[in-house]
């Protein structure tokens, strides 16, 4: 039978653990997530075993990134299913700290992100959301020293911001970024598609749907203005208020008006009952 992860909840117990990890020179890979693992996160898992010889897993909801209105409360949290889940991946190391051993009495840094994290997407949304995912990723890094991290792309602003910030401050770890894992109606998986109800879980492949079909018509030729102005009324015609839904350029996030301005990825955020959904596509 495959060995259980390691769980460390301290500092010291982290380091001891990588130590051992770390014998004979084997690379070492991290995913950070927030818990409440489903198989979005296991496919993250799974290609961080491919590039590297250990693989650890961080289970902390951070407070940092979350708003005073926002659900930091109510946030699922499944340890022991998820203990189970990264048990079974045969995870090496899972790093599950306390609130108080992130950011101690006391704590008054953070890390501050421009660029990508001011593209207008989320960050118009959420401002305070970058600061505290870049705080958090950022001392994540340097508690575990990977060699590599997975993200996945279904954060695309997130995995933009976090890949420039390992960058911007030579943390020497190389991110890479994962496919969306969907459902079979294509809904992209979240932690947060549990608050929805039946009704509202009904309505929100419609996502998917309106990039699907936007992707499509703009492959073909079709103006971005209007295909967007279509894709806009269908989600709104499903119940949801839209935060935005645009065509940007893949790596620089800029706003993009035709398939020459690429490479395009349609990015769309939209809350239907008390659930916001992200989600984006390659054109
Ligand atoms: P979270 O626990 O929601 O903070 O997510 C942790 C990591 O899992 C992030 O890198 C996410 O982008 C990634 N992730 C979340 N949902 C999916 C999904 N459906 N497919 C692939 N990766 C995902």
């Amino acid at each position: 039978m495959a060995r259980s992860p390691v769980v460390a909840r301290t500092l010291p117990a982290l380091r001891r653990a990588l130590t051992e990890l770390r014998e004979g020179g084997a690379r070492v890979a991290l995913v950070p997530t927030m818990g409440a693992l489903h198989d979005g996160h296991l496919s993250l898992v799974r290609l961080a075993k491919r590039r590297a010889d250990k693989v650890a897993v961080s289970v902390f909801v951070n407070p940092t990134q979350f708003a005073p209105n926002e659900d930091f409360a109510s946030y699922p949290r499944t340890w022991k299913a998820d203990a189970g889940k990264l048990a079974a991946e045969e995870v090496d190391l899972i790093w599950n700290p306390d609130v108080k051993v992130m950011y101690p009495d006391g704590f008054a840094t953070r890390i501050t992100t421009e660029g990508p994290a001011l593209a207008g997407l989320e960050d118009r949304f959420r401002p305070h959301f970058f600061g505290g995912v870049a705080t958090v990723v950022g001392k994540l890094f340097l508690q575990c020293r990977p060699d590599v991290a997975v993200f996945g792309s279904k954060d695309f602003q997130q995995l933009r911001v976090v890949t420039r910030m390992a960058a911007d401050l030579d943390l020497g770890v190389k991110v890479i970024g994962a496919p969306t894992v969907r459902e079979r109606d294509g809904l992209a998986m979240s932690s947060r598609n549990v608050y929805l109800s039946a009704e509202e879980r009904s309505a929100a492949p419609t996502l998917y749907r309106a990039m699907k079909h936007t992707a499509k018509l703009m492959r073909a030729g079709k103006s971005f203005e209007p295909s967007l102005a279509a894709a806009t009324k269908m989600i709104r015609e499903a119940g949801f208020t839209l935060d935005y839904f645009e065509a940007r350029h893949a790596e620089t996030l800029e706003p993009v008006r035709s398939l020459k301005g690429g490479p395009v990825r349609l990015l769309v955020a939209a809350r239907i009952g008390k659930t916001r959904l992200i989600d984006n596509m390659a054109v």
